[in-house]
């Protein structure tokens, strides 16, 4: 056997074998869909690669033609192709209001002084406002996935959240010990992950993106916010794939409180730790305690890029994540943001905004906004959706081409979607084949 014929067996059976792991993969992840076209291609496939060799037997050049394309399409989809785009943040003069974030706005009752001075401030948004606030309140009955005892459930876990509010700050140990940069960011990293963190990065604090005023929470509304730390120790929380599959129902839920829950209990005994070091700390959590905006600083610890969708896409585990913090003086040595392609490849997939129940996802190009140029993303209409099915929806984030689970097939579309033009292309032809392009919910 020469060297054509044995590279025409070799590149036939790696292509079968990854068909064959992608089908196996695909039924795990109980997408029917791609587990009968894998099989269907890996019939169709190897009828034509292997059955054209035995039944006719070419020569040693007609055999290389189908060798050096499929190589040099592998070679495509793998090589840095085209150029990669970051994210660009300019000058960012103006911090942002929490009391003007929705979350915030919807909490404003109609009669209140809260409401009047708000209004009276924000004319333009009170129609708007005043149209969500008739909906039922998130989890409660009269959302289309209402559920008694279950929309019960998930409203206690977020109830013990709340529960942590006044414990995210604290005395600070008078002594304070001197530290070793390095091998304390390595200890405040491996404590992170040693409880079910995915991932873990230490952000300079940019001022900018620390809220300027109380929104919501128990600190004073409307109190001026002054968290001048240098540090943020981020960290990722997995959400788990089958729940969100269920989106926009009602496990989704159950499993963003859950998150929130993890991440408050992991949180506040972090920053408890760096106050008895002798350095101040607070944590961010959920349930209206955040100073800071965590996507934006999570962006700068390196955790992932800013998609489309309006949420931070990391990298293993794309957009299926909850974010915690703790932002701090301790000394520790800062990680850099990083780019895996996420711009790139959210112009070309688009997958979000077409399934958007409410329309709030851009599909055209970037703004700027405040400075950071990234897709349009229409609050109002996205939290007027989560009250009228009393879930937070995360149909977005179920659609999203990164949220596959970290497989060996998906972790190669991955690789390929880093650097290659090419690879985005057929990524993102291939997700709408092999997941449809428009989900039934
Ligand atoms: S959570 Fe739902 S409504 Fe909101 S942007 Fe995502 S898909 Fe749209
Ligand atoms: S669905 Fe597509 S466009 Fe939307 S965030 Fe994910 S990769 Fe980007």
């Amino acid at each position: 056997m020469g060297i054509v014929e044995l590279s025409h067996i070799i590149i036939g059976t790696a292509i079968c074998l990854f068909l064959i792991v992608f089908g196996s993969s695909s039924i795990r992840e109980r997408k029917s869909r791609a587990a009968f076209l894998s099989l269907i291609m890996l019939i169709a496939f190897g009828s034509i690669w292997f059955g054209g060799y035995i039944l006719f037997k070419p020569s040693p050049f007609f055999l290389s033609i189908p060798n050096i394309i499929t190589l040099f399409m592998a070679l495509l989809f793998f090589m840095p192709f085209g150029k990669r785009s970051s994210i660009k943040v300019g000058d960012i003069t103006e911090r942002v209001d929490e009391r003007d974030i929705m979350f915030a706005r919807n909490e404003y009752e109609p009669g209140t002084e809260k409401y009047d001075k708000y209004y009276a401030d924000h004319p333009e948004l009170k129609k708007i406002d005043d149209r969500i606030r008739k909906l039922p309140e998130f989890l409660s009955h009269g959302g289309r996935y209402y559920d008694q005892a279950r929309s019960a459930e998930v409203q206690s876990i977020f109830k013990s959240v709340r529960s942590f509010l006044n414990h995210v700050d604290g005395e600070i140990d008078a002594t304070r010990q001197q530290l070793d940069k390095m091998a304390i960011t390595k200890e405040m990293k491996e404590m992170v992950l040693e409880h079910e963190a995915a991932d873990v990065g230490v952000a300079r604090l940019n001022p900018a993106y620390v809220y300027s005023r109380v929104g919501r929470g128990p600190e004073p509304w409307g109190a001026p916010i002054n968290n001048n730390h240098t540090y943020a120790i981020v960290f990722t929380l997995e959400m788990d794939y089958f729940k969100v599959e269920q989106a926009p129902r009602l496990p989704i839920t159950e499993e963003s409180a859950a998150q929130y829950l993890n991440a408050a209990k992991l949180s506040i005994p972090l920053a408890e730790y760096i106050r008895n070091l002798g350095y101040p700390a607070r944590a961010h959590i959920s349930g209206s305690n955040y100073q800071i905006m965590l996507p934006a600083v999570a962006y700068d610890a390196g955790l992932g890029e800013l998609g489309r969708l309006n949420y931070l896409i990391s990298p293993k585990l794309g957009a299926r994540v909850r974010l915690g913090a703790v932002t701090t003086d301790l000394p520790l040595i800062p990680d850099k943001p990083i780019n895996f392609g996420v711009q790139n490849f959210c112009a070309r997939c688009k997958k979000c905004a077409t399934n958007c129940p409410s329309g709030s996802i851009a599909s055209g190009g970037k703004t700027d906004i405040r400075g950071v140029e990234k897709w349009t993303f229409d609050i109002e209409k996205c939290f007027r959706y989560w009250k009228a099915i009393g879930t937070d929806c995360g149909l977005c984030m179920k659609v999203c081409p990164y949220s596959h689970p970290p497989t060996f097939t998906h972790n190669t579309v991955r690789a390929g979607i880093k650097s290659s033009s090419f690879a985005q292309i057929v990524s993102a032809w291939a997700d709408d084949l092999f997941y449809g392009k428009k989900v039934k919910f």
